[in-house]
């Protein structure tokens, strides 16, 4: 039984990650954002209750959140485990998924936190570029897209998403830092947080992750 979680600041390459380590640990990726940007996409209103704090880089309340995680670990696929992307980002949101595992008799298993410095973060997040159809991501410079501008994974349009414009990253930043970041200190008293080193190339920081847990 494998809960995971995986933090890192926005920009700090956490999504690519994620879905190796959930392919390698054989559990479902459960990205709170994704989650969230198929509700906006499809037009549901929790889509747009979700957008009015997306588009602020603001996080979505924690109740419409842990709702939202809750009912995606009853679904069959979760019962083995999960690895968590952007979930918990606040302390009441760690609380609660610690008391909802602990009432399946569960606990988590593993935190893995990558770091990467705030001067680079900005760069990363602004060249950003994002399938709009299965969520591949590029960077206008060191990842590109086809040259025509398509995912090179399903063919779909790959565009900016509208919170990684810069003022909106900035705002993202104030939360992590506010938000999220006391979060892992609470965390680190209770389970054992696995530092990682998020400069380089993707190959390597999966290198430096699966060492870290040991894979
Ligand atoms: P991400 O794709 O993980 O960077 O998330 C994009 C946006 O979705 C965040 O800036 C928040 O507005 C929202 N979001 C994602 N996960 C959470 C969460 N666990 N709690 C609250 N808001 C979230």
């Amino acid at each position: 039984m494998m809960f995971v979680l995986l933090f890192g600041p926005p920009g700090s390459g956490k999504g690519t990650q994620a879905s190796a380590l959930a392919g390698r640990l054989a559990v479902p990726h459960v990205a709170t954002g994704d989650i969230f940007r198929k509700h906006l996409r499809e037009g549901t209103d929790l889509g747009r209750l979700a957008r009015s704090y997306m588009d602020k880089g603001q996080l979505v309340p924690d109740l419409v959140t842990c709702d939202l995680v809750a009912s995606r670990l009853g679904e069959a696929d979760a019962a083995g485990g999960v690895l968590f992307d952007g979930f918990p980002r606040s302390v009441p949101q760690l609380y609660w998924l610690i008391g909802h595992l602990a009432g399946k008799g569960r606990a988590l298993s593993a935190v893995v936190n990558l770091r990467v410095p705030d001067e680079l973060i900005l760069g990363r997040m602004t060249g950003r570029r994002t399938c709009t159809n299965c969520g591949a991501t590029y960077h206008v410079v060191s990842a590109p897209p086809a040259a025509d501008g398509t995912c090179t994974r399903c063919g779909s349009a790959v565009t900016q998403r509208r919170d990684d414009q810069e003022e909106v990253v900035r705002d993202r930043l104030v939360a992590y830092a506010d938000q999220t970041f006391p979060c892992l200190a609470q965390l680190r008293d209770r389970t054992p947080v696995h530092d990682v080193d998020g400069v380089g190339s993707i190959s390597e920081v999966q290198g430096r992750i699966f060492g870290a847990l040991a894979l």
